[in-house]
């Protein structure tokens, strides 16, 4: 495991909404998984991350997360090609 090679681009958080506020803030993408809890800084809602969540902004964070590590996985397998473009 060598993590100093982690992609210099890849983002660390996301942008999660709450839905009580209506409030986005930043989470780490580590801690946007199943079973994991976070409070919203604007109204100190607690938010529990599960993909039977029928919460819109968390079903919006597992997404964005998803699309991120897929994204991870495209530019590390075509690390050569992006430089072409
Ligand atoms: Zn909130």
């Amino acid at each position: 495991m060598t993590l100093q090679l982690a992609p210099p681009k890849s983002p660390d958080k996301i942008r999660v909404l709450c839905t009580k506020c209506r409030v986005p803030f930043r989470e780490k993408i580590r801690n946007v998984r199943e079973g994991t809890q976070v409070q919203c800084p604007n109204c100190n809602r607690l938010i529990t991350f599960s993909t039977d969540s029928a919460d819109l902004g968390v079903q919006r964070a597992f997404t964005e997360v998803r699309r991120i590590k897929n994204g991870l996985m495209l530019s590390i397998h075509r690390s050569s090609d992006d430089d072409g473009l």
